[in-house]
């Protein structure tokens, strides 16, 4: 909390730790969504792709910008395309800079990296979880790809970075999805004879997710979890159905207002439906993105078979309970 350098003391100290032994670290980057964007330091302004309402990722190992989305790529501006000063900055934390600092500060520890970029090559996931296993390593270093079923007998030390940036995805499931990757992870730790040590950084620490990951304590977090949900009437109180339409600008906005007529004639009442409105990745390779979500206590099936036909060009797609509205 309040850490302005990439590792908080006590992971710090941790490192220093493991010099000159045979013990083994994992250090997991939750970089689910927003990591390493470009950022204006005088405007604020991000740098987002061309085609989809996103922030571009920016790539060490290419120094180019990348969108997730649709794979366009691009080198960092000179200056901010808004206001046109020179200061742009990368933030956020990939796993590429994660090695770069912990190779600057600990040169006696040798890291791999476990993530999309590094393992891409056919094969290279196993090939670097055997170099882990072997110890040609000490630090393994992943994405939320190291979260799981890895057993490693060495592994004294799990390091999370930014325990808490799943909290604030648009998803109903954000706390649980936190709990559970901070859980697993802290299995990852001392399954041999040694006893492990799990640290954890975030920025809201306080956080009830993390204090109950923290103290393994699945009760005290399912009672809370559960009764945020019953108060905002998710699942598993009330059904969320998604409703979302893609495609051109205007006939998209319009297929989704039609939608919205619709289901107020089947007799669907206002205080369920929210919006219409852009969704949260308002445009994807240059497709529009509306939608409407609607709460409700009982299946709707038989009310949606009924959809108006959408508008030319226009794709209606319906998510039953979806795991993710993005
Ligand atoms: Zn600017
Ligand atoms: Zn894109």
């Amino acid at each position: 909390q309040g850490n302005r350098s990439m590792f908080s003391k006590p992971l710090t100290e941790a490192f220093h730790a493991l010099i000159n032994t045979n013990d083994q670290a994992i250090i997991l980057i939750n970089r689910r969504g927003f990591s390493s964007f470009v950022l204006c330091r005088e405007c604020g302004h991000v740098v987002e792709c061309p085609n989809c309402h996103v922030s571009l990722t920016y790539h060490q190992n290419d120094k180019r910008m990348h969108c997730h989305y649709c794979f366009h790529k691009e080198i960092l501006p000179k200056q901010c395309p808004e206001c046109a000063s020179p200061y742009l900055r990368q933030f956020g934390v990939g796993t590429e800079q994660v090695q770069e600092v912990l190779g600057k500060k600990f040169p006696e520890l040798k890291a791999i990296r476990l993530d999309a970029d590094s393992t891409r090559r056919k094969g290279s996931h196993s090939d670097i979880l055997k170099q882990f296993g072997e110890g040609k390593a000490q630090v393994l270093i992943g994405t939320q790809m190291v979260a799981k079923g890895l057993d490693f007998p060495n592994v004294t030390l799990v390091g999370v970075l930014s325990a808490d940036l799943g909290l604030n995805f648009p998803d109903v499931r954000a706390a649980e999805r936190t709990f559970q990757l901070l859980t697993q992870v802290a299995g990852r730790s001392g399954r041999g004879f040694k006893p492990g040590r799990v640290i954890i950084q975030a920025y809201e620490p306080q956080h009830f997710a993390i204090q109950c990951a923290r103290n393994h304590d699945y009760l005290s977090f399912y009672r809370q979890e559960i009764s945020f949900r019953r108060a905002l009437g998710y699942p598993p109180f009330q059904h969320l159905v998604r409703i979302l339409c893609s495609g051109p600008q205007q006939v998209t906005e319009q297929t989704a207002r039609e939608i919205y007529d619709f289901l107020l004639n089947m007799g669907i009442s206002k205080e369920t439906i929210l919006g219409p409105s852009p969704a949260p990745i308002s445009r994807i390779q240059g497709r529009y993105r509306w939608q409407i979500v609607i709460k409700s206590t009982y299946p709707l099936q038989n009310v949606l078979r009924g959809l108006p036909t959408p508008k030319q060009h226009v794709i209606v797609g319906v998510d039953f309970d979806p795991l993710f509205m993005l």
